[in-house]
């Protein structure tokens, strides 16, 4: 998968779902759309695509927050990010963007797998001196 300009039957479907959202979902689904490739606007080095639009909080019909992808070139590959606004957005349009590789995705799931054992072995924070898990296990 490429973020690159859509084909007919892309763009069809896009419409079809499109015309089932809320307006202001129509709206920024329409503005923000998820056949580009998106930048951080205080980032450069991430490279995103937009996977989902939601309304936030559920029911609020106000605010349109969106998830995005982490491509292969960007800071975090295959890290996906709720609750985005789109204007911290950029729109990139370079049409590189492309999905992670395996071992990129690899290799995220054992950061984050290192980073929560080192979580669940840090002290306490509620209540410093406290043994770690003491306040799990009885
Ligand atoms: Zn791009």
């Amino acid at each position: 998968m490429r973020a690159k300009k859509p084909t007919a039957a892309q763009l069809k479907e896009f419409e079809d779902w499109c015309a089932e959202c809320p307006p202001e979902m129509q709206a920024t689904a329409r503005k923000w759309h998820p056949f580009t490739c998106y930048r951080d606007a205080e980032n450069p080095h991430t490279h995103y695509v937009i996977t989902s639009y939601g309304l936030m909080p559920p029911g609020d019909r106000k605010a349109v927050l969106v998830t995005v992808l982490h491509g292969a070139d960007s800071t975090l590959p295959g890290v996906s990010v709720f609750g985005v606004q789109v204007e911290h957005l950029k729109p990139c349009g370079c049409t590189k963007w492309d999905m992670p590789t395996e071992e990129q995705v690899e290799h995220m799931r054992e950061h984050f797998a290192a980073l929560q054992r080192a979580r669940a072995c840090a002290p306490n924070q509620s209540n410093p001196g406290t043994p770690p898990g003491s306040t799990t296990k009885h």
